[in-house]
């Protein structure tokens, strides 16, 4: 899936898009092949500026399949500000200071042959 890809090329560069739907302006992310609001398939590009709020978190105390940094660590639904939401690691926020409603900026989480989503402290 061709925008997949340049979803993740530009998350490891350290650019957050979501996509647009040329008919509705319904914003998506990580892209989909359908709109869900009007089932058009006009995608446009839009760069996000990283900034959201923790919605929810779940903290996972197993290892990752084959994940280079161990437990524990949290994955937490982050609401942007654009209004979209998607699911991202946190990283050097410790576990017991995370809250929801808390601000958090995106950053990538560049590994050799896969990029992940991940937010850090807002400031
Ligand atoms: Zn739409």
């Amino acid at each position: 899936m061709i925008m997949l890809d340049a979803f993740f090329q530009q998350a490891r560069q350290g650019r957050l898009t979501a996509i647009r739907c040329a008919h509705c302006a319904a914003l998506a992310m990580p892209p989909q092949e359908a709109c869900a609001a009007c089932r058009r398939r006009e995608w446009q590009t839009v760069p996000l500026e990283g900034s959201g709020t923790v919605a929810s978190f779940t903290v996972f105390r197993v290892p990752p399949r084959g994940g280079a940094s161990g437990p524990p660590y949290a994955v937490a639904q982050v609401r942007l500000r654009e209004g979209v939401s998607v699911l991202g690691r946190i990283v050097d926020i410790p576990l017991d200071a995370l809250a929801i409603g808390q601000a958090v900026r995106f950053r990538p989480l560049v590994e050799p042959h896969q990029t992940g989503i991940a937010f850090g402290p807002a400031a």
